[in-house]
C-alpha cells in the first residue's frame, strides 16, 4: 500500500509539472509572440443560412507553440487577462483583424470582420478613441467592423456601459452579444444597451435538436431579439439539420465546422474568391 501511494504521488507529481512546464512554455510563447507582433489571427466565415454566401467572418486568436504547434486561445486568455497582457493582445488582433477587412475591401469583398473584445480592453478608458484611431489609419468603413463582447463584459458598471456601447455605435461599429444564454445576465440587457446582434451559444445549437426545451429556449431567443430590432448568429453549426432547423426558426446566419473552421487569412481569401457567384 505504501509503494502503491508513492507511485501515485509520483504520478500526481510529474503531471503537475509537466503541467508547469507547458505553463511556462505558453507564457514564454506568448510573451514572444506579443514582442514580436507575431499572433495568429484565423478566421471562421460566417454565412446566410438562406443563401448559404459568406457574409464576413470571425478572427479568433492563435499561438505558435515552441514546438511550432498551434495553441487554442483558451490555454493562454486566461493568463493574458491575469498578467495585463490582454490589452497588448487585444490591440494586435484588432489591428490584423482591420488589416485583414481592409485587403478584403480591397480585392472586391467588403465583408465585416468581427473581433472579440474581453471585458478588460471593452473597459480601457480610452478604447473608443483606440477603435477610431485605427479604422482611421486603415481607411476602413466603420461598418466593416464588428465587435464581440460577453455578458460579462456589460455587467460591470451600467453607465460606464452604456456610454461606450453608444460612442461605438455611433462611430458605427456594430456589437455582439457572444455567448448569449449562458451567463448571468438578464433579458433586459437586450433592451438596455445599443447591440445589434446577438449570438447564440453552441450549447444551444448543440442540444437543440435531442432536446425540445433547447429548441423552444432557441426559438424564444430569436422572437425575443427580432422584437427588439437585433440580428441573429448562430454558433458551432455542424450538421446540415442545424442549419435547416436554424434557418427555419428565421435565424439570419450561422458559422460552424459544418460550413469552415477557422482557417488562415489566406485560406479565406481563396475561400472567397472561389465562392460561387449568386
Ligand atoms: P468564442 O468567441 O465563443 O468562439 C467560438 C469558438 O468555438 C472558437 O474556439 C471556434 O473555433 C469554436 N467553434 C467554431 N465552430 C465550431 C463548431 O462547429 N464546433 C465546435 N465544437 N467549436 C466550434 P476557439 O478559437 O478555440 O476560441 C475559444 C474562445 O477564446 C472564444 O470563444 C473566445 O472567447 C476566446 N477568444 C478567441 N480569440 C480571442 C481574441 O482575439 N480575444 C479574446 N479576448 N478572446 C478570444
Ligand atoms: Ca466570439
Ligand atoms: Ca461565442
Ligand atoms: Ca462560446
Amino acid at each position: 500500500a505504501k509503494t502503491t501511494g508513492k507511485n501515485r504521488y509520483c504520478y500526481f507529481s510529474t503531471n503537475l509539472q509537466l503541467e508547469l512546464n507547458e505553463r511556462v512554455s505558453i507564457e514564454k510563447s506568448l510573451r514572444t509572440a506579443l514582442e514580436n507582433e507575431s499572433l495568429i489571427v484565423q478566421y471562421q466565415p460566417k454565412y446566410n443560412l438562406v443563401s448559404g454566401t459568406i457574409t464576413g467572418a470571425e478572427a479568433l486568436v492563435r499561438l505558435a507553440g515552441e514546438d511550432g504547434s498551434m495553441i487554442p486561445p483558451d490555454k493562454f486568455i486566461g493568463f493574458a487577462e491575469e498578467s495585463g497582457l490582454i490589452h497588448e493582445l487585444g490591440r494586435q488582433v484588432l489591428q490584423q483583424s482591420i488589416q485583414t477587412a481592409k485587403k478584403l475591401e480591397r480585392q472586391g469583398h467588403p465583408l465585416k470582420i468581427a473581433v472579440n473584445i474581453s471585458a478588460q480592453q471593452f473597459h480601457e478608458s480610452d478604447i473608443c478613441n483606440q477603435l477610431e484611431d485605427m479604422l482611421n489609419e486603415a481607411a476602413l468603413p466603420s461598418h466593416l467592423l464588428e465587435l464581440e463582447v460577453t455578458e460579462s463584459a456589460l455587467m460591470t458598471d451600467f453607465e460606464e456601459t452604456r456610454d461606450i456601447l453608444t460612442q461605438l455605435s455611433s462611430l458605427g461599429i456594430s456589437i455582439a452579444l457572444d455567448d448569449f444564454g449562458t451567463g448571468y445576465s438578464s433579458l433586459s440587457y437586450l433592451r438596455m444597451f445599443p447591440l445589434d446582434i446577438l449570438k447564440i451559444d453552441r450549447s444551444f445549437v448543440k442540444d437543440m435538436l435531442a432536446d425540445e426545451q433547447a429548441k423552444n429556449i432557441v426559438d424564444v431567443i430569436v422572437h425575443l431579439a427580432h422584437s427588439l430590432g437585433l440580428k441573429l448568429v448562430g454558433e458551432g453549426i455542424e450538421t446540415a439539420e442545424q442549419w435547416e432547423t436554424l434557418k427555419q426558426i428565421n435565424c439570419e446566419e450561422g458559422q460552424g465546422y459544418y460550413f469552415s473552421k477557422p482557417i488562415n487569412e489566406n485560406d479565406f481569401f481563396s475561400l472567397l474568391a472561389n465562392e460561387p457567384q449568386v
